[in-house]
């Protein structure tokens, strides 16, 4: 492990994908160093303390839950939002706790979502053709040359965004509103729906033993406070790099911009630039597998990322899709096992499921999503490894983005309520009905 900031820069030398251009570089040197003189967003003692959690799961002791948009917005951090996000969060934990017994470690695709890889560099609307929309951590949605010109300040804006989208995080989950004792108030404000009755039931069920414990004279404070982690893909370097510290009390270097990142599908050959950089930071990693990942490539990523078989150090978040799961998951658990290896299996039922309506939304279907959960546990059975947590695009609000479920959202209503900038969210509803599916699974 380099003990060196510079001894970490071999990435600069290697092939990097999904990095926009910026029409003025010292623009962005300028940001760089500005963005190295802030203060970290996350202490190197927590991401610790996830990586500890994270081995737990990966042992089958602990199960993670990963939830959030699949691109952040910077008019998307007010304080309703974010509630409503880390509010469903607490209550699809509190479901899958109780549905399985079992410690759960919350943590949101937020502050810190923000950058989007894209599977073109252009877009084209008619006649006119501009630079994709990458994140608003480097350009605008707006459909116009302006907006879509990269802009360094907005990698300043990303980290104040972050910075205040944590705070809130941090008041709440320490503060008190996340107190298990409030379990009920969770609910509150949310649309009355089967799913929310259902959680009703159980948050009863949770206080009277909450209740009973109390008149025995238990002593709770341990259930005011509640862990939640951040974690976001970990793809624009211009923000990634300079976030990178050398962590005092040890010497060893961790990226501060959250305490997990991810790599995903689209950037993580083997000789690139991202696997090479998050090889020598400290915190867990992430690596989205799709379909097509090799046995070799994931036995490859693990060598890499994972030289030394830290437990919680690796999580593999596949993301097959619902008519691939069944045959492309077990071979790379069969092989994964066979190399002694342990990391965390998570599945990320959403990518793999994206389909496109004849009107021209981007959705997805809530029976797929099950289906590649169940697809998820069916392999992680039939081979006798852990299905050790759940990575989802999910959002508080109602909005109308995936079809189906309870409420049955069909093609016509999801124009009603359709906010995502990038990838469709599961709704509230939604979230938590997968919550009752995955704590059933847990169950069996
Ligand atoms: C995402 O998580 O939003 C994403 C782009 O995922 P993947 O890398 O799996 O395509
Ligand atoms: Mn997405």
């Amino acid at each position: 492990m380099p003990r060196t900031l510079d001894a970490l820069d071999a990435w600069k030398t290697l092939p990097i994908k999904q990095q926009p251009e910026y029409p003025d570089p010292a623009a962005v040197a300028e940001v760089a160093s500005e963005l190295t003189a802030l203060p970290p967003l996350v202490f190197a003692g927590e991401v610790d303390t996830l990586r500890a959690r994270l081995a737990e799961a990966a042992a089958g002791r602990a199960f993670l839950l990963q939830g959030g948009d699949c691109a952040e917005t910077f008019s998307g951090a007010t304080a309703d939002k974010i509630r409503n996000r880390v509010k469903t969060v607490l209550q699809m934990a509190v479901v899958l706790t109780y549905g399985a017994s079992m410690p759960v470690v919350k943590m949101g695709r937020m502050a810190g979502q923000f950058a989007k890889p894209r599977s073109s560099d252009v877009e084209t609307r008619g006649d006119v053709t501009l630079p994709a929309f990458r994140g608003e951590i480097v350009n605008g949605y707006d459909f116009t040359t302006a907006s879509r010109q990269a802009d360094p300040q907005r990698l300043l804006q990303a980290y104040h965004t972050s910075a205040s989208t944590l705070n809130l995080i941090r008041a709440f989950t320490q503060g008190g509103f996340a107190d298990l004792r409030e379990v009920h108030s969770w609910n509150k404000g949310f649309a009355e729906n089967p799913a929310n009755k259902r959680y009703e039931g159980l948050a009863h069920e949770i206080d009277r033993a909450i209740k009973f414990m109390e008149a025995c004279g238990a002593d709770f404070e341990e259930l005011r406070r509640v862990e939640f982690y951040t974690g976001h893909e970990g793809l624009l370097m211009d923000y990634e790099r300079p976030l990178t510290r050398i962590d005092s009390r040890t010497g060893e270097i961790y990226n501060t911009s959250s305490h997990f990142q991810w790599i995903g599908e689209r950037t993580r050959e083997l000789d690139g630039a991202h696997v090479e950089y998050f090889s020598h930071i400290r915190n867990p990693i992430g690596v989205k597998l799709g379909p097509t990942t090799s046995t070799d490539t994931a036995l490859a990523l693990i060598d890499k990322l994972d030289p030394e078989r830290e437990p919680g150090r690796l999580t593999f978040i596949t993301r097959m899709g619902a008519g691939r799961i069944r045959e492309a998951l077990p071979p790379l658990l069969e092989a994964v096992k066979a190399s002694g290896a342990q990391p965390l299996w998570v599945t990320d039922p959403m990518h793999g499921n994206g389909i496109t309506t004849p009107t021209g939304y981007k959705t997805r279907r809530f029976d797929d999503v099950v289906d590649e959960v169940r697809g998820f546990f069916e392999a992680h059975r039939a081979v006798g490894t852990f299905p050790g947590g759940i990575h989802v695009e999910l959002t508080g609000d109602d909005v109308t983005e995936c079809l189906g479920g309870s409420e049955q959202i069909d093609e016509a209503t999801l124009a009603t309520r359709y906010e995502s900038l990038c990838d469709p969210r599961l709704n509230h509803m939604q979230s938590l009905e997968l919550a009752f599916l995955v704590a059933e699974e847990l169950e069996k």
